[in-house]
């Protein structure tokens, strides 16, 4: 039942919430009991959510409620759905709510997945509604929200309920009904889209998805754009709310609502450890014997199989690009690491066989006795390795066709200890409005992403290690937990001035 040791957390949770009991919300658990085959095991999912979050929460020794997904998460947890975490450290509570197969399909597949996900990346071909989504995603975004209320009432003092995420833009304004004045606040890790994307969610659904979130006493986005597309989609859907664009705040219910941007990052020391230590250093100098003999360079590329990557359009530049400049077929080789994603859902399942597909006919066509042009690893592969994969690269390309952050783009920075790799990066990332120094492509515009890997390709070592030095000096100043502390400090600075105003209203 062993789970491996955390690193110590960076940001004193602490020292923000005070007496304030932290009650985090996600989808997704930070500890898994599951069935195998010498009793309950314990899995902690891959991720850097849970990895930065995990530490913080053992500090504030709070509640993280999510979906019990384990095989044998019932088996532990009390008539609550409620388990001490870490095991055998009892931490902190880690609070379970159930979810049948219908929920799951509903809340999470359906509506979540292939209704806001496909909306919010703009891609709307992929958008699918379906009435019996949402109520489920309703139903299940309620569970949630008495779970926490639950949460909060065991607690004798203040709470700060903290919700990630868009599987839950409806658990705000209901919890915010069953407690008024309990503080919450939600960051939303992916894109934000405009009004006239937003408003192809039926009438009376995207007006409720907005209403839903305006349940929070602050919203946080990524990046500035998407705050901005919030506050004009409340402006035109919802008319009983008041915005100040250039304050970012909305009057909503007799309350003030906050938005703002924290861009969230990586744990950079711990990539740059795991990049640096003896095990990576004879990894790198395999992958460079095998993939960049001499003057041949190693490119590297590590997404799910997602249509929001730009996989097809990543294939379809090196395909132009092999097939116009015959020179320089041997003069890299491509390792794709491309990790199987919702395999349950058909658009992801065709995706994965057309990936396949194209990898397999451009080996063929291009591909020479001594030398494999894309070597496709079709696998999850853990972050040690990956980090070795980042380090020996001349360079990584990120072509999402929308992509909230990317983390990619910031591990592969953080892990050329070397700087001798260059940043291919598409403009449509949350990380291309952050990070200065990379070299920014259009993945719908064939032309210029090749033009983007032939300058990649041709740029000197020198110039590669400027751009890099800024980059990973840049990153430095942003890790994930400046990304949390900037969170906190602005979720219990609203707090405070809450409870000012609160006293001053009580005293007249
Ligand atoms: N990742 C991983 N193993 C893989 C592929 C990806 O651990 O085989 C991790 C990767 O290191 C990164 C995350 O998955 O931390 C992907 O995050 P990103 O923001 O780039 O995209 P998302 O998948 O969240 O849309």
């Amino acid at each position: 039942m062993a789970v491996a040791g955390l690193p110590l957390p960076m940001v004193d949770i602490a020292h923000y919430l005070d007496d304030c009991k932290f009650i985090l919300v996600s989808n997704r658990e930070p500890y898994e009991h599951m069935r195998g085959a010498t009793g309950v095991e314990v899995k902690q999912p891959a991720g850097g959510l849970v990895s930065a979050l995990d530490p913080t929460m053992r500090r504030t020794h709070g509640t993280w409620v999510a979906w019990g997904s384990g095989t044998a998460d019932r088996d532990v947890t009390d008539e609550a759905g409620r388990v001490a975490v870490p095991p055998d450290e009892n931490c902190y509570t880690l609070r379970r709510v159930w979810l049948d197969d219908a929920d799951v399909n509903g809340y999470y597949h359906g509506f979540a997945n292939q209704a806001l996900w496909p909306l919010c990346h703009m891609l709307i071909q992929h958008f699918e509604f379906r009435t019996e989504y949402w109520e489920r995603y309703r139903t299940v975004n309620l569970r949630f929200a008495h779970a926490v209320a639950d949460e909060a009432e065991r607690c004798s003092g203040r709470a700060m309920a903290w919700i990630q995420d868009y599987h839950f833009a409806l658990a705000a304004e209901y919890l915010r009904a069953m407690r008024p004045s309990l503080f919450i606040h939600q960051f939303w890790h992916i894109p934000f889209p405009p009004a006239d994307i937003l408003r192809l969610l039926p009438d009376g659904t995207h007006q409720a998805v907005l209403r839903g979130l305006l349940g929070n006493d602050l919203i946080e986005f990524q990046i500035d754009r998407y705050a901005a597309n919030f506050l004009d989609c409340v402006e035109k859907f919802v008319p009983e709310a008041r915005v100040d664009h250039a304050r970012q705040t909305i009057v909503f219910r007799d309350r003030l609502v906050a938005v703002g941007a924290f861009p969230i990052s990586i744990d950079v020391e711990r990539f740059e450890q795991m990049a640096a230590s003896p095990e990576s250093e004879a990894r790198v100098a395999t992958l460079r014997d095998r993939y960049a003999k001499g003057t041949r360079q190693l490119g590297v590329c590590v997404d799910r199989i997602d249509y929001t990557k730009g996989i097809p359009e990543r294939l379809h530049a090196l395909e132009t690009l092999w097939t116009e400049s015959p020179e320089l077929r041997e003069r890299f080789t491509f390792l794709f690491v491309c990790t199987p994603s919702r395999t349950d859902l058909p658009a992801y399942a065709m995706l994965e066989r057309e990936v396949l597909q194209s990898v397999m006919a451009i080996n063929t066509q291009f591909g020479t006795p001594d030398w494999t042009p894309i070597v496709f690893i079709n696998e999850n592969v853990d972050s040690d390795l990956l980090a070795n994969v980042y380090r020996a690269a001349d360079l990584c390309i990120v072509s999402s066709l929308q992509d909230g952050m990317n983390l990619v783009a910031k591990e592969f920075v953080a892990c050329q200890l070397d700087e001798r790799g260059a940043l291919i990066l598409s403009r449509f990332t949350g990380s291309a409005e952050e990070i200065e120094g990379a070299i920014l492509i259009n993945p719908f515009n064939v032309d210029g992403f090749v033009a983007g890997i032939r300058t990649a390709l041709g740029m000197s070592p020198e110039e590669r290690k400027r751009r890099m030095h800024r980059m990973r000096r840049d990153l430095h100043n942003s890790t994930i937990f400046d990304w949390l502390d900037s969170i906190l400090a602005r979720a219990t600075g609203i707090m405070g001035a809450q409870r000012i105003a609160q006293r001053q209203v009580a005293a007249v």
